[in-house]
């Protein structure tokens, strides 16, 4: 079973040492205090230790089942979401004019961190429904807001995330479902593929956000528009009415994930599903992206949730396992005392802490975007979160494949046969660098929207913050943080010259940026985790006395320094002089 009392400290100090958490609650009003957070975050860890964890495994195995046009979730699953939509879970980070709880995304952040830790594949249950209540509060009509955000806030409906097709993945530009307008409402027909709780029982509605295109639209992005589809039609009254013309298909058989229904979907196969135009015709893609944005947010977390549940799985087996005498001992012993042991949990523990504090910066970053009190203030929040976005969920899913890794590593054979859990966790973290957009995809994004709209403005000014903290560690009088200041300014350095190495390759040809635009990515989130470690160690190091924690913060900080931030100078030399050869065979030589 999965430690949830070592991850719960570790977020309580990201919140108030690294992310600011004060003065986002300050924003908030004096409704909002640090003891409310404690207490909400020390229940979402109780619900996702005692309620969630123990499904985790036994939904791996039984798995969710098409079943006479009925998807049947796997057992345990309705009572643990019922659970959820009891505490108005759902409704964490929404406001309370729409039945939220008002809490920071900061808060939300911990817990779908906590849920996914505990299981994966019940925690995507609740994301996209909030994703689907947020792209209707940012997007949607007055109308449409009434109709749907209290049943969607609370958790009594489900939202859904519909955009892939067989011939439209990454690119979303090739969607061919069709919305025929008819009246006050639309026509949807087509058959959407990959789609996440895309049908079951445990509420009583869905609400599809469907991406179609309209017949006279434009081709490509810009021809296409969201759509609210209801499984059951709401009446006027709020009442539930007829059914739908949307139908699950099949289910796909997974790598991992097992429990969530991943489903094929029909819409329109008899007299057409209906639909409600969200916004304008045209707009589809931008408001979906709100949507996205927030998932992909998500997803990054899925990426820490699942190293920490697969170090803490680790971490229990190394102090169990007896093999060997480690050297220097007298007696066999524990697994934990082989050098080689220590260096995978330690690698294992450092990344995923150096992950959870950047992608809980972004959270905060969404934080301030909402309720700063100046549009300036709001801008510089929204521009950080916007860049951060790519490189948290790139960064932290493929990181998160590496620690789990780890972890089957750890176990040894063990780690290979499925009753220790280990090879779960591997297998379930391996979807997160693919759906919400693939690590390249997260990548161009990087280097096409946010590194290209400002010519790396954004970036360079977060690498100043970077560079100004190594130049203070670096001339600190205690050696542990020196050494961090060392290395997090070489690092820094680096990264700059890979930067501008990007926004120049372009001019001479394009495909060469892209090339380099995954180990950039990668390089990015090496650094900017970094830069959090060494916070962490700065403030660590002038409170040792205080407490364990503090001991292990500052060393796990030197360890990142020493084992990790080392890949940002072979990534860096990747970018600047590798791209050449990735474009040098014909496709037909390789
Ligand atoms: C379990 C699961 C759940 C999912 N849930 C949902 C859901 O709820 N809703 C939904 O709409 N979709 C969902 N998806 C779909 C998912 O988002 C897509 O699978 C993903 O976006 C990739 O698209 P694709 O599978 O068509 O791969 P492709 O687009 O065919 O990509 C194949 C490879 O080509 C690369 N590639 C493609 N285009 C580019 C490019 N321009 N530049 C560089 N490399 C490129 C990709 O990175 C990848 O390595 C889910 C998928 C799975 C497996």
């Amino acid at each position: 079973m999965a430690g949830f009392a070592a991850p719960l400290r570790d977020m309580e100090f990201v919140f108030t040492e690294l992310a600011g958490l004060s003065p986002i609650l300050s924003l908030l009003g004096e409704d909002y205090s640090a003891e409310l957070v404690s207490t909400v975050l020390a229940e979402a860890g109780k619900i996702a230790e005692d309620v969630i964890a123990p499904l985790n495994h036994p939904g791996d195995k039984q798995g969710a089942k098409l079943e006479n046009g009925k998807v049947r979730v796997a057992d345990g699953w309705q009572p643990a979401y019922d659970t959820l939509v009891e505490g108005n879970w759902l409704g964490l980070p929404f406001p309370a004019e729409h039945g939220g709880m008002g809490l920071p995304w900061l808060v939300n952040a911990a817990a779908s961190e906590l849920w996914a830790s505990a299981s994966t594949a019940f925690a995507l249950s609740t994301i996209l429904t909030q994703g689907a209540t947020h792209a209707i509060i940012s997007c949607g009509s007055e109308q449409q807001k009434a109709t749907y955000l209290p049943k969607l806030v609370s958790g009594e409906w489900a939202g859904t995330m519909v955009l892939t097709e067989a011939g439209a993945g990454s690119d979303l530009a090739a969607v061919r479902t069709k919305a025929v307008k008819k009246g006050d409402h639309y026509l949807i027909s087509g058959q959407k593929i990959f789609i996440t709780y895309g049908d079951h029982e445990m509420t009583p509605n869905i609400i599809h956000m469907v991406l179609a295109r309209t017949p006279d639209a434009p081709p490509g992005v810009k021809g296409i528009s969201l759509f609210i589809v209801p499984k059951f039609l709401v009446n006027e009254d709020g009442s539930l009415g007829a059914r739908n013309d949307v139908r699950p298909v099949s289910l796909e058989h997974k790598l991992g994930i097992h429990a969530s229904p991943t489903a094929v979907m029909s819409f329109g196969d008899n007299e057409g599903a209906i639909g409600y135009l969200v916004g304008e015709e045209g707009r589809g893609l931008e408001f979906m992206f709100i949507m996205m944005n927030n998932a992909r947010l998500n997803v990054g977390l899925q990426g820490v949730a699942l190293a920490e549940r697969a170090y803490q799985q680790a971490l229990g087996y190394a102090r169990d396992r007896v093999q060997g005498k480690a050297i220097g001992k007298s007696e066999r012993g524990p697994i934990i005392d082989h050098p080689d042991v220590r260096r995978l949990l330690f690698t294992m523990k450092a990344r995923t802490e150096a992950m959870r504090a950047l992608a809980y910066v972004e959270a905060a970053a969404l934080d301030l975007a909402e309720h700063e009190t100046t549009a300036e203030k709001k801008k510089q929040g929204q521009l950080l979160a916007d860049f951060l976005n790519p490189i948290v969920k790139g960064w932290c899913t493929e990181t998160g494949i590496k620690v789990a890794s780890d972890g089957v590593q750890v176990h040894g054979g063990m780690g290979f046969i499925e009753e220790t859990g280990a090879a779960q966790h591997y297998r379930d973290v391996r979807i997160t660098a693919i759906y919400e957009g693939t690590t390249a995809i997260q990548a161009n994004d990087l280097i096409n929207r946010k590194l290209g709209r400002d010519q790396g403005a954004v970036a360079k000014s977060v690498l100043a913050e970077v560079k100004a903290q190594a130049v203070k560690l670096k001339g600190s009088s205690k050696p542990e943080l020196a050494l961090i200041g060392r290395a997090m300014e070489e690092a820094h350095d680096v990264a700059i010259k890979a930067i501008d190495w990007t926004l120049a390759a372009g001019a001479e040809d394009a495909r060469l940026p892209a090339a380099a635009s995954v180990p950039l990515l990668m390089l990015l989130g090496t650094v900017l985790g970094g830069h959090q470690m060494a916070r962490a160690a700065e403030i660590a190091a002038a409170r040792l006395a205080e407490s364990d924690f503090y001991v292990a913060k500052l060393a796990t900080a030197q360890h990142y320094a020493v084992h990790v931030l080392p890949e940002a100078l072979a990534l860096a030399r990747t970018v600047t002089e590798g791209s050449k050869t990735v474009m040098s065979l014909e496709s037909a030589l390789f």
